[in-house]
């Protein structure tokens, strides 16, 4: 008891918080109770001795890893092997110098943390590699079954890592046809255009959705194809995953369908809006001022319809080339006067105001009528989407071997993620907008088509709220 007592102080002393027993039961009891860091272990004790005391924690599961330092007297019968045996970690003989006590309880000590410590991070390592497993899992077998073709490439040179069943049933090609090639040689020079513009967006933004190309099978049918793209890790290499959506079949099936409407709807229109314009002219009688006003709403819906089917047929007869673009030199500023002056009425009437700055002759190979359409198309977007008060200004202007036209307009904008959609059939900022705006969302696809068949660009670039800048870049010759 004297020793346990002078050892309880001295380790009190160094701030270890110290809790004594004097015999083997109480201890085992105690150490079940409120498990100690670490235990200094007597062996010669009333009742039962260390090594037993030892061996019942040792088969505890609450106090099995607890260390136990035994201490036995000089004069004492003690059996350092039968120590280890039965699970102690060291030992001290008495009388103890402090120091040396101080320093096995502070290495053991240490040795616990430690297994602690690497315990923890063991289990948080298997859970990790047992949810990345699961995670891989679910990857492989969402790219085994994805009925969309999906193909890894590494990000550098293109070279085709992996792709699965739905890639090769479209495409017609065999695995070993593609894996370890260049998409450079599974793409056509087109797609591949795309594919690398996708590449480079993808780089700064992430990931890219959706862009349209045209994939040529191995058989060399041509199909449409939408291609997503993520940036992905593989084996430490910056590799792309390509998903694609084949949409032949889909847009095959629209274009049928909205230009068989269309041709349907065409001639009972244009009969529909004649007999309006008869009963409006008032040869069959006059009309009471609610009839008057309601024939009104239906004349001006006939006339937006009959403008879609036409702006349908347009798009539709342009895309097969049915209407060809005819380029001939000839000058762009009459057509922008032309242009503004067919846009007054519509701009005064709106209190917007139209300007067109300083023209002066410039010599292009033009399709007149198509720019002069393209030209009044974006004008008349200009004043719809701008309040009263607000201006629409048109301007060309030459640089290098470009002519550059802008329609600039001070009107509500257009958000960034619709600047190119805009120029999509049927896409809307606002789905509102057709019904009060009277459009057809067909206008800018129009344009577009016009400007590419001039061997032009045109985009947009806004600000919402404060305005929309549209340009046209044509070259100054035939572009060829
Ligand atoms: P619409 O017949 O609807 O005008 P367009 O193809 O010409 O069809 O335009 C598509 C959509 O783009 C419009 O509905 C509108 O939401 C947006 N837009 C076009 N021009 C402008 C503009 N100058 N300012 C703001 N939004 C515009």
């Amino acid at each position: 008891p004297e020793n346990l007592a002078l050892l309880s102080q001295m380790l009190t002393e160094k701030g270890y918080k110290v809790r004594s027993v004097t015999k083997g039961s109480t201890a085992i009891r105690g150490a079940k109770a409120v498990p100690p860091d670490l235990i200094l272990l007597d062996v010669k004790m009333p009742e039962m001795n260390g090594y037993e005391v030892c061996q019942q924690l040792k088969a505890n599961d609450r106090t099995r890893d607890i260390p136990i330092i035994f201490i036995s007297a000089l004069g004492d019968v003690f059996d350092k092997v039968k120590a280890f045996q039965v699970g102690g970690v060291d030992y001290i003989t008495k009388p103890f110098q402090i120091e040396e006590v101080l320093a096995r309880l502070d290495t053991h000590l240490t040795i616990r943390h430690l297994q602690i410590r690497l315990e923890v991070q063991n289990s948080q390592l298997q859970q990790q590699i047992a949810e990345k497993t699961a995670a891989e899992d679910k990857f492989a077998k969402a790219f085994r079954a994805c009925p969309n073709p999906i193909a890894i490439a590494t990000y550098d040179s293109g070279q085709v890592l992996e792709i699965n069943k739905s890639f090769l049933q479209m495409s017609g090609y065999k695995a070993a046809e593609v894996i370890n090639h260049k998409i450079a040689e599974i793409y056509s020079s087109s797609a591949l255009a795309v594919y690398q513009q996708a590449v480079k967006k993808c780089d700064s933004q992430g990931f890219v959705h959706n862009v349209e190309l045209e994939f040529s099978t191995k058989s060399g049918q041509v199909k449409t194809v939408l291609l997503s793209m993520e940036l992905i890790k593989l084996d430490g290499n910056k590799c792309t995953l390509q998903i694609l959506n084949d949409i032949t079949e889909r847009k095959r099936l629209e274009n049928e369908f909205i230009s068989l409407v269309s041709h349907e709807l065409r001639t009972p229109m244009t009969s529909t809006i004649g007999a309006l314009d008869l009963l409006n002219s008032g040869q069959l009688g006059t009309l009471s001022d609610r009839g008057k006003q309601i024939l009104q709403v239906a004349i001006r819906n006939s006339e937006r319809l009959i403008r879609l089917v036409n702006d349908i047929l347009d798009l539709e007869r342009m895309k097969s080339g049915k209407i060809a673009i005819k380029l001939k030199r000839c000058n762009l500023q009459p057509l922008m006067i032309q242009a503004t002056e067919t846009m007054q009425a519509m701009a005064e009437k709106a209190q917007v105001q139209l300007i067109l700055e300083e023209p002066s002759d410039l010599f292009l190979y033009l399709d007149s009528d198509r720019m002069l359409q393209t030209l009044i198309n974006l004008l008349s977007n200009g004043i719809k989407f701008t309040q009263p008060g607000g201006r629409v200004s048109l301007k060309a202007s030459v640089q290098q071997d470009l002519c550059q036209i802008i329609i600039q307009d001070t009107g509500r904008g257009i958000p960034e993620d619709k600047l190119e959609s805009v120029f999509e059939r049927f896409q809307q900022v606002d789905a509102s907008d057709s019904r009060s705006k009277g459009g057809t969302g067909l206008g800018l696809a129009i344009c577009r088509h016009i400007i590419e068949g001039h061997n032009g660009k045109i985009w947009v670039e806004s600000r919402l709220g404060q305005g929309s800048s549209f340009y046209i870049s044509l070259p100054l010759n035939d572009g060829y």
